[in-house]
């Protein structure tokens, strides 16, 4: 398999470090509202990586943290902490907030058929082990106190920016980060934070009462649950120049050794052409494309449609054209079910060998997904055929067995010779309209009616169909 590393900008061979179990670390979701589309795309990233491991005979160690602290509203360490924030919004306590946006996520993840992480462990639960690793960057001398928390001195570790090679001022130029005149560099982050006293969430340390740092939160777990080496990191590109620096710099500091082998960044998803932002009321949830009539599922076809790598545009007219394609492609794996026609052997194997080599090439779902069309659209209905698409939906996991949509089931198999007539007087029709001739243009649509073809007009032009 190869997967492309953030790190060295390279597509890599790769193997995990003991041969058969992959360890993964992802940055998962902070729970003090809905998570978003976007964010969706993001674990999908995840669960591909996922599949496509399993399926190359590995055992998974693999941890998602829940952020259900701190976590402040820039990048740096300054902003109102947003579980608090939600939690004096809604009346609720922190810990009604995160239970109820965790229990929403993990129901949208699992109908998405994202493969849940073997753990998902909570910041909440592992206060005293991030207190540790910040103990142990102090007797180290890599942090140093502030009046307001314990910070991480970058000028203690001369490799910092190496994972998104960019020079510190373009950093903190790309990230939120107010002005702290107690930090001996902007760039040195806050790895425990001090509470006042009307903070919600707060916890005894050798510093006093406070809270950690977001940053510190998944070096902390990523070592507890998984150990000093990590083979994978995943997340978005987003956190390749603050977050995931901050955690090599952590995880160097408190180790002496990178923790991680692959770093693994999931593109963004943008909406309509921009970015996605509440003020736009433009992030969609889960939720909300289902009241608009699409399925979880249809959401997955299409993140699939496009490599983790490339930005993905949403638009309602994409899940139009991807709840269709699903439905169609159920209906074309439907014809092979318990099939008798006779396939060649051969002929299988090769789409078997085409589909992994997409799939381990840096996880290049698109091709696969073509590859898959491909198999289904071969004629001869085949229960072999059957089986090897569904071996491939270990994969896809678009349950491509469940029954497509009732208009796709009942779509002909439409003879091209038929369809190049049609479209010819679709043709002639439109330049009749163009000429204003409308008597012309009745006149052809009626002809057609008459033979059971009826046309369609839609504004991106007319199309047709078999009358029932
Ligand atoms: P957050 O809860 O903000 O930490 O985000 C959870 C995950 O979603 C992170 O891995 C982010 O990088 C990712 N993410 C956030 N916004 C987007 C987006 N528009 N498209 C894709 N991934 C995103
Ligand atoms: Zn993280």
């Amino acid at each position: 398999m190869k997967f492309y590393n953030t790190m060295t900008r390279e597509k890599e061979e790769f193997t995990p470090r003991d041969g058969s179990t992959v360890k993964i670390y992802s940055c998962g979701p902070t729970v003090y509202s809905y998570a978003h589309i976007g964010n969706m795309r993001t674990y999908i990233f995840m669960d591909e990586l996922r599949r496509a491991l399993k399926r190359n005979g590995y055992t998974l160690l693999h941890a998602m943290n829940i952020t259900d602290v701190g976590h402040l509203t820039s990048d740096g360490d300054s902003g109102e902490d947003k579980m608090s924030k939600a939690a004096k919004e809604q009346k609720k306590s922190p810990y009604e907030i995160a239970a109820h946006y965790t229990e929403v996520f993990l129901r949208d993840i699992d109908s998405l058929n994202i493969d849940r992480p073997e753990l998902i462990p909570h910041a909440t639960d592992n206060i005293p082990e991030m207190i540790e690793f910040v103990q142990g960057l102090w007797d180290k001398g890599f942090a140093y106190e502030t009046s307001d928390g314990i910070y991480y001195d970058i000028s203690k570790f001369p490799e910092y920016g190496k994972l998104s090679r960019l020079n510190l001022d373009e950093q903190q130029a790309g990230a939120r980060v107010e002005v702290n005149e107690e930090k001996r560099h902007p760039a040195d982050f806050a790895v425990w934070k001090k509470a006042p006293k009307e903070h919600i969430m707060q916890w005894p340390s050798p510093w006093g009462m406070g809270y950690p740092g977001w940053h510190i939160e998944c070096s902390a777990m990523g070592l507890k649950y998984l150990g000093e080496y990590i083979d994978i990191h995943t997340g978005g590109v987003d956190h390749i120049p603050v977050h995931h620096e901050n955690e090599i710099a952590q995880s160097c500091g408190y180790l002496g050794h990178e923790a991680v082998h692959v770093w693994m960044h999931g593109e963004f998803m943008n909406v309509d052409g921009g970015k996605m932002s509440k003020s736009l009321k433009n992030c969609y949830t889960l939720a909300e494309l289902k009241e608009k009539g699409y399925s979880p599922l249809d959401f997955r076809y299409f993140c699939l449609n496009a490599h983790y790598h490339q930005k993905l545009n949403f638009t309602f007219e994409g899940m139009d054209s991807a709840k269709k394609s699903l439905s169609n492609l159920r209906a074309a794996v439907k014809k092979h079910k318990g099939g008798e026609g006779e396939v060649n052997e051969r002929m299988l194997a090769a789409f078997k060998n085409r589909f992994d080599e997409a799939v381990n090439d840096d996880l290049n779902i698109p091709k696969a997904l073509g590859i898959l069309w491909e198999l289904a659209k071969v004629k001869t209905p085949s229960d072999a055929v059957y089986r090897l698409i569904l071996d491939f939906d270990t994969i896809t996991a678009l349950d491509l067995d469940k029954e497509p949509e009732p208009e796709a089931v009942k779509e002909p198999e439409i003879d091209p010779v038929l369809d190049a007539e049609v479209k010819e007087q679709i043709a002639l029709r439109a330049q009749a309209k163009k000429e204003k001739n409308y008597v012309e243009a009745d006149r052809i649509r009626k002809a057609l009616a008459d033979c059971g073809i009826l046309l369609i007009d839609t504004p991106q032009g007319t199309t047709w169909k078999l009358a029932d």
